[in-house]
């Protein structure tokens, strides 16, 4: 069996990969682990240097990396050249911010020393999504090899390029080898990775179902766990918005990377007394959207990554409409390519509103007035991050406390940052990436007690 890179405008095949046996895991996990027993020892300084450098080289090689990553996903190439950057910038935070996040934390016990340390916990097992290729694997990379961890990562078989361009960036930045490793495992050999005794942790970015898969086998063999699955974001517009600013940022939210980012806003909760005029201005800025090759930089809707995922938003724009949604514009699909699409009248029953839809799907559903919309908002299974539009700050700090999300942000756009938590509720998950507990997470919270 091998791995295909397919590319999603053209459909043509332009790399295979070849799997690894179990032999070839094993051997992987034995070095990870020697490697991890000499990088644990290292300053924070050498640390730090060699991500600096692999920041450096990834800006360097930015049009390579963004290429391979539009070729193997279909990202336009702006987004993904932005999302190179992203993730250097990342690597940079980590290198200049991870020593003082891992101060000890001193507790005042009365005693000769009572304090907190995070300490390397080992090696880190990572199983990751295709859609921000480069982006979700810095994400957990840069703590994780700061921290002192070492890691070994399970890519999706559909972005195998992209995964081997990060090794051979460490590599070259002078990351000892072990310290990172790609592993090419089909999913019946992830029990084999999660079991070994070099793996202490098993962290997953992906769907609710492979991650209650995963979480299940990490249960058995006492590894702890950190997931970061779907979502299905409301996008709350109170009448007191700036509408045209909203549907602005509305659209964005729901189209970039062609809808297929868990945080896109997915579900929006309008107003009714403004939910004309944002449906109207909503179709307007769509039907303006350019759709096609992801190189050509005039494109800003590329395709979706594979056509089963074009297939599978099809039938859930299908059922979704079976069931009361009205069509207002778009619904066409061409192979992986899917016209931007917009739904009104979605009830809470609705599949479109019940299920994440991955796709540029947008489903406007209108409220009576902000108490119904927060209702809206947290009747359902995933709590991963929610966005309110109001002008009146205090009002939406209020609501916002009231929102069973895991973020929620204040008329802009939902988005990650290296500076603070990101994670899920319900059925998006659980732990916390990026900022200073992204880091923690990824360690052994040990408590020194000296008497
Ligand atoms: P996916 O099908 O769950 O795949 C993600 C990764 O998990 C892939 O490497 C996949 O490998 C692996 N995988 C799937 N089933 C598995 C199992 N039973 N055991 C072990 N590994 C398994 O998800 P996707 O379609 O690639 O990504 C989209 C989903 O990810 C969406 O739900 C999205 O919201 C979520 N996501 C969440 C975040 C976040 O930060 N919360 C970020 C990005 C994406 P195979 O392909 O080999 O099965």
């Amino acid at each position: 069996m091998i791995f295909k890179s397919i590319n999603p405008y053209t459909l043509e095949t332009f790399l295979e990969h070849q799997l690894d046996s179990d032999n070839q895991v094993d051997r992987k996990l034995s070095l990870a682990n020697s490697a991890y027993l000499k990088w644990k020892s290292t300053p924070f300084e050498h640390r730090s240097e060699c991500l600096m450098k692999a920041a450096s080289i990834f800006r360097r090689d930015k049009e390579i990396v963004a290429q391979m990553i539009t070729a193997e996903m279909g990202k336009i190439i702006g987004e993904s050249r932005a999302e190179v950057e992203k993730s250097a910038s990342n690597l940079e935070f980590y290198a200049q911010n991870a020593a003082s996040y891992l101060e000890d934390t001193v507790v005042d016990m009365g005693l000769y020393k009572s304090v907190i340390s995070y300490d390397a916990i080992g090696t880190v097992f990572a199983i990751m999504p295709w859609n921000y290729p480069i982006w979700q694997v810095l994400r957990y990379v840069a703590p994780c090899l700061m921290s002192g961890n070492t890691t070994i990562l399970k890519h999706a078989p559909n972005v195998l390029g992209c995964a081997k361009l990060i090794e051979k960036i460490f590599l070259e930045a002078g990351i000892p080898e072990g310290v990172f490793q790609n592993v090419f495992i089909d999913v019946p050999q992830v029990e084999r990775v999660i079991a070994h005794d070099s793996i202490q942790l098993v962290t997953l970015t992906g769907s609710e179902m492979a991650g209650s898969s995963v979480a299940s086998l990490a249960g058995k063999h006492i590894k702890k766990s950190i997931l970061e699955l779907g979502g299905s974001d409301a996008f709350i517009v109170l009448a007191d918005a700036n509408i045209e600013k909203a549907v602005q940022v509305a659209v964005n939210s729901r189209m970039m990377n062609a809808g297929q980012a868990c945080i896109c806003a997915k579900r929006f909760i309008v107003e009714e007394a403004v939910s004309e005029e944002f449906t109207q201005l909503f179709q307007q800025k769509i039907s303006q959207l350019s759709q096609g090759n992801p190189l050509d930089e005039n494109t800003n809707l590329g395709p979706l990554a594979r056509i089963d995922l074009a297939n599978q938003l099809k039938n859930q724009l299908n059922e979704s409409i079976n069931q009361g949604a009205n069509l207002i514009f778009g619904g066409k699909q061409d192979n992986c390519n899917f016209t931007p699409t917009l739904v009104t009248n979605v009830s809470e029953n609705n599949p479109v509103f019940q299920q994440e839809s991955f796709g540029p799907l947008a489903a406007i559903t209108s409220c009576k007035n902000q108490t119904e919309a927060v209702q809206m908002a947290n009747n359902h299974r995933y709590g991963l991050a929610t966005a309110i539009w109001t002008a009146d700050l205090e009002k939406a700090y209020q609501l916002a406390r009231q929102i069973e999300s895991g973020n929620v942000f204040v008329n802009s756009l939902v988005r990650s940052d290296s500076r603070i938590s990101f994670g899920g509720v319900k059925k998006s998950g659980y732990g916390r990436e990026l900022g200073i507990l992204g880091i923690r997470e990824l360690t052994n919270v040990k408590s020194i007690i000296i008497e």
